[in-house]
This record gives C-alpha cells, sequence and structure tokens, in this order.
C-alpha cells in the first residue's frame, strides 16, 4: 500500500520495522536454538537452561492439601490447594499487591510481607491445620531466574520485571523465606521453590495427563520444558546424565538475545531498554511481555505527537498526563482498544479469528485516510476506539484532541507491537518443539517424537498469564507463526491449554514431589 505523502511514509517506515517475514522468523528461532544448546553446555550463559530436579511430571492422580505462595510480578498470591487425584483440584487465594518501596527495598522486607501475608492467610481462611507438631509444606513459585541446588534451594542470579530487592541476588531463596517464617514463629515450611513456568508445566501435565512446555506470557515471558538428560552436559552428576531420563529445565528465555545479535530492534525499543532499570538484559522480554508493549506503544504514539513539521497525532498534544508518564500505557490499555475495535469479548482461548482481518486491513490505509470513505462498520469500530482513548489516555477533558483518524493511529500502532510479540512468542514455542526433537524447522512433517503426545494425540502446551489469556488474537498470531516455521500440521497437534491458577497448583505438585521424595 502506497502511502502518498510524509506523513504517510513515517507510519509506513515504522510499519516496516515492527514486520516480521518468514525469513527473520526463521533466523530467529534458528538463533534462539543455538542459544538453548549453549545454556545446555555451560552455566552462565544468557538463555540460562536452569536444571529444576525435577525429573518427572504428574500424571493427574496425585492427591493431598499443600499451602502454596506466588511471587513474580504484579501480584502476590496465597493459596491452599487440593489436589483431588482425578486431574481436577480446589483451590482457596487471597491476593495481595507488592508495593514499588517492597520491590527495591530490603530483602527481608519483602521477605517479611511474604510470611506475613500466609500468616494472614491461614488467619483468614479455614486453611487446614497441620498435625500436632508438624510444619504445613508449602511450594514456592518464584518466577525470577534462581539457579537451582535441589529442589528446596536455589540462589537468586538477578531480579527481572521492575523489581531490586537489595541483598536477594546471590542468596538462597528458599532460606530467606524459612527465615522470614522462623522469625514470625510459623509452622510452616517451605518444601520446594519452582518457577512458574515449571508450575504451569506441571499444573497442565496435572490436568492434561502430560505436557512437554510450560509458558508464561504475563508480566514478563519465560518457558520450561522436559530435556533429556543426556543433552544437560554441564550437570556434573554423571550418575544423572546417563540414567537416559529426563529433567524439567527452566529455559530463562526472557533473556534470548541479550547479545542484541538478531531481534530487529526499532527506536522504540532502544528508547525503552535505555530508560529501564536493567538495560540490555531481557532482551527478548522486553519484546514480548505485558510490562512493556504499553511502553513500546507509548514511545510509537509519543513520536506521532512530536513528528515534525507536523503532529501526527492528537493535535501534538498528550492529553492529561498518562501519555507522558513512564509506563504509563498499561498493556491492559492495549487489549482495550483491540477489544473495542473487535466489539466483543475475546473468547478466552480464541481459536478462529474473529475479528476481520480484511476490516483491519482496510483500515490500515492511513496515508489516504478519510473519514468520509469509511463503511459504517469501521466508523463504529472507530468511535469505540476513540472512547477507549479518551478514557485510558487522558484525553477526556480534551476529546477535540481524538480524531477518528488519530483512532485508527492508536489502534495500527498496538496491532504492530502486540503481532510483533506475538509472532516472537511463536518462535519460542517453535524451537522447543525443535530443540526436543518433536518437529522440524521449514518441513511439514507432522510430529516426529511419539512419546510427547497424549492421549488426545496432542502435544501439550501449557501456558499462563494475562497477555495470552486476554489479549485479542494473541494465540491466532503466536499459532499462525508457529506454522509457518514448522508446518501446519504440527501447529495443529499442538494443544494450547491454559493452565489457569498454574503457579498455585504448579507449586503445591512441588511440595508434593518434594514430600514424597524425603
Ligand atoms: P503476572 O505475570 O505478574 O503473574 P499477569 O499474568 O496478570 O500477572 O500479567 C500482568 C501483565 O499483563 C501486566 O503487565 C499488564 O499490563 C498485562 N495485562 C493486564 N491485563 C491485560 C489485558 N486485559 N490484556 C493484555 N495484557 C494485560
Amino acid at each position: 500500500n502506497s502511502l502518498p505523502d510524509a506523513a504517510g511514509q513515517i507510519l509506513d517506515s515504522i510499519e516496516l520495522q515492527f514486520k516480521l517475514d518468514d525469513v527473520v522468523l526463521t533466523r530467529i528461532t534458528t538463533q534462539f536454538l543455538q542459544e538453548i544448546a549453549k545454556g545446555l553446555a555451560e552455566y552462565g550463559q544468557a538463555m540460562a537452561i536452569i536444571p529444576t530436579f525435577i525429573t518427572a511430571v504428574p500424571s493427574g492422580k496425585e492427591k493431598g492439601t499443600f499451602l502454596a505462595l506466588d511471587l513474580g510480578g504484579t501480584n502476590l498470591r496465597v493459596c491452599e490447594v487440593k489436589l483431588n487425584g482425578d486431574h481436577t483440584f480446589s483451590l482457596r487465594q487471597q491476593k495481595y499487591k507488592v508495593s514499588d518501596k517492597l520491590k527495591t527495598g530490603e530483602a527481608t522486607a519483602l521477605f517479611d510481607y511474604l510470611a506475613d501475608s500466609v500468616d494472614a492467610f491461614l488467619t483468614s481462611t479455614e486453611a487446614s491445620d497441620a498435625p500436632e507438631g508438624e510444619d504445613l509444606p508449602l511450594g514456592l513459585t518464584f518466577s525470577f531466574p534462581v539457579e537451582q541446588t535441589a529442589l528446596d534451594s536455589g540462589h537468586l542470579l538477578t531480579w527481572t520485571k521492575g523489581f531490586a530487592a537489595r541483598n536477594a541476588v546471590g542468596h538462597d531463596i528458599v532460606k530467606l523465606l524459612q527465615d522470614a517464617f522462623n522469625r514470625k514463629h510459623l509452622h510452616v515450611k517451605c518444601v520446594a521453590l519452582v518457577n512458574d513456568t515449571v508450575g504451569t508445566l506441571l499444573s497442565q501435565s496435572y490436568t492434561a495427563g502430560g505436557s512437554l512446555l510450560g509458558a508464561i506470557f504475563g508480566t514478563g515471558t519465560n518457558g520450561a520444558y522436559i530435556e533429556d538428560l543426556s543433552k544437560l552436559t554441564k550437570l556434573k552428576d554423571e550418575t544423572l546424565k546417563s540414567s537416559g531420563g529426563k529433567m524439567i529445565v527452566n529455559a530463562e528465555w526472557g533473556a534470548f538475545n541479550n547479545s542484541r545479535s538478531t531481534l530487529p530492534t526499532t527506536p522504540f525499543d532502544n528508547i525503552l531498554d535505555r530508560m529501564s532499570i536493567n538495560p540490555r538484559f531481557q532482551a527478548f522480554e522486553k519484546f514480548v511481555s505485558g510490562m512493556y508493549l504499553g511502553e513500546i506503544t507509548r514511545n510509537i504514539l509519543l513520536a506521532l505527537i512530536d513528528a515534525a513539521p507536523k503532529p501526527l497525532l492528537f493535535n501534538g498534544r498528550v492529553g492529561s498526563g498518562v501519555l507522558n508518564k513512564h509506563y504509563g500505557l498499561d498493556t491492559a490499555v492495549m487489549s482495550n482498544v483491540e477489544v473495542a475495535w473487535a466489539g466483543e469479548k475475546p473468547k478466552a482461548e480464541p481459536t478462529e479469528d474473529v475479528y476481520g482481518v480484511a476490516d483491519k486491513l482496510a483500515a490500515l490505509h492511513l496515508g489516504d485516510f478519510d473519514v468520509a470513505k469509511l463503511s459504517e462498520s469501521q466508523r463504529q469500530r472507530l468511535e469505540r476506539v476513540k472512547k477507549v482513548i479518551l478514557h485510558d489516555l487522558g484525553f477526556e477533558q480534551n476529546p477535540e484532541d481524538v480524531s477518528l483518524k488519530d483512532a485508527a493511529i492508536v489502534r495500527w500502532a498496538c496491532t504492530l507491537v502486540a503481532e510483533r510479540a506475538a509472532k516472537l512468542s511463536g518462535c519460542a514455542v517453535a524451537a522447543i518443539l525443535v530443540h526436543t526433537g518433536c518437529a522440524s524447522l521449514g518441513t511439514d512433517e507432522g510430529i516426529k517424537r511419539k512419546e510427547y503426545v497424549n492421549a488426545n494425540g496432542k502435544i501439550s502446551v501449557g501456558v499462563d498469564g494475562s497477555l495470552i489469556q486476554f489479549y485479542p488474537n494473541f494465540e491466532t498470531q503466536l499459532r499462525d507463526s508457529l506454522g509457518r516455521l514448522i508446518g501446519k500440521k504440527v501447529e495443529q497437534a499442538v494443544e494450547i491449554g491454559l493452565a489457569k491458577d498454574g503457579s498455585g497448583v504448579g507449586a503445591a505438585l512441588g511440595a508434593l514431589i518434594a514430600t514424597k521424595a524425603s
């Protein structure tokens, strides 16, 4: 679509920077495979491929009641999980906010808060009491890079996702938590430490009767998968390596491309990275996850507001402040824009393109945008998007600064950023399928490794996180990218299941594995 004027050229050039064609997607996946190989061979690599010491996945027959604590991003959750032994569970939970002060203060204050939250949960709910003289076993889902040395021990490698508490990096997370429980004389024992991705994999395996990969698309992004121990060459334990068995590993794929060799990076990504608390780290995560997509979009919108010689958006104004604030544009607002455009609530797991690609493309002709040429349906869609902008981007006092063309541009920006994220997520999933021998890159041979096929004839992937759960078309775009990379046959054989409450159930399963082992 040739856009006639300078404005059109600016929009065109931005669009071009965000588009990923099949060649680029394949190159990225190839690089992903190389970084996995590095992480398996040596400690200290960007993609850390962390052993979890969990050597089997649940079948769904597991039974018991466990406490679970989940710290990983936006919310802290305490829950009691009852595994019924028939692929089902029941769960009682409380959410607590983690303030920025706690995230960036002393680690002891943060862990005291965790212990207080468990205490409050036990006091306020009728959680099951431990038998006299015994401690309640608790599984901790801790969604940061931890180098594990056992199921109940691991040192924090680095904080991510806006956390920076002092005196935690290098320390044993289980010990920090247990010390806090002990300071408060709580009869709770942390028996298992699992990453949220590992929790998602365990939980999906429990409900679906097997799973190859657990992946998070929420505040951050990461994945855990089942690895052949023979490929985990960095492990010192020769007996384990030659056992012929498997182990769940936490890939820490958010750090993919920290070397900045592969991902096509735009100026909008560079600003985000430079202004972040961890420049040059978590490179992949910054392209993909909920914490960052809103900020990339904000950077695009600001560039258009500030465009010379003429502003291209909102008459060159920023409204009442959302757009002027670092991280002021939440990814949920992008979701709201998409939902407004679609005119219906997104399905929990969209399997088809319910939003009308044709209509979407029509709205993308922004260079010669003419209100008079809009169809009635397009006009209605844009009116709805405009309402979201007025409310969510702080233009309620200045509605005259938001035209229907502005609404189209905002939606276009959201689509560029979110589609790129979903396509890249497809590269990550494809890389795991190829690496584990289930698929091959660039051919359409169907599933190659049958042992991961479950009773439904599918390879099960568990996912969790607001982005994949709520962002319209995220899964559709992820699947599109997957199909391009490893063929439609394998893509169709992949079952993507929302591991609801996955980190809680996963932590409970981790606690169960720990108590069985001891
Ligand atoms: P966490 O990963 O911290 O456990 P979530 O999975 O809820 O929690 O992810 C929170 C992230 O998801 C935030 O970055 C937020 O911006 C984003 N988010 C929240 N609601 C939505 C939504 N409706 N659509 C897309 N992203 C959302």
